[in-house]
């Protein structure tokens, strides 16, 4: 699967559409969810064009891997959600009901989260 370059995350990295922005570093950007499922609920998303956590993980240099995780770890202690948790999850393609295709991960706290989140065979 080709980086669909005009995807909304792809967008609000060139600055064509605002966001929310909460942090930011060479390597990635943080913003609020548009439509949250937490009281605090933030995506965290890389500068460079992957279009999944696996993609990320395969092809991104060792700078951008690490300064993409400094960036959600600095963003949760910014959030105050790391003393009493958080779930920090990414979704990936059709199946695991991923609507943007430009790698990100939600940072979801600020409120006990229950069970994690499938549905039971
Ligand atoms: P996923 O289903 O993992 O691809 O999550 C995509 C997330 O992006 C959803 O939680 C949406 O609410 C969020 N979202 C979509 N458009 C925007 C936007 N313009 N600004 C902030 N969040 C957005």
């Amino acid at each position: 699967m080709t980086y669909d370059q005009n995807n909304i995350f792809s967008r609000i990295l060139r600055d064509e559409i605002p966001c929310n922005k909460v942090y930011e570093n060479e390597y990635a950007l943080a913003f609020h969810d548009i439509a949250p499922h937490a009281p605090v609920h933030i995506l965290v998303i890389p500068k460079g064009a992957y279009e999944s956590i696996i993609d990320f993980s395969a092809h991104a240099s060792s700078d951008e891997v690490s300064g993409f995780w400094k960036a959600v770890s600095h963003v949760a202690d910014q959030q105050g959600i790391t003393k009493d948790g958080c779930r920090i999850l990414s979704n990936v393609g059709a199946n695991g009901g991923q609507e943007v295709p430009h790698f990100h991960v939600h940072l979801l706290g600020g409120v006990f989260l229950g069970p994690i989140l499938f549905k039971k065979l």
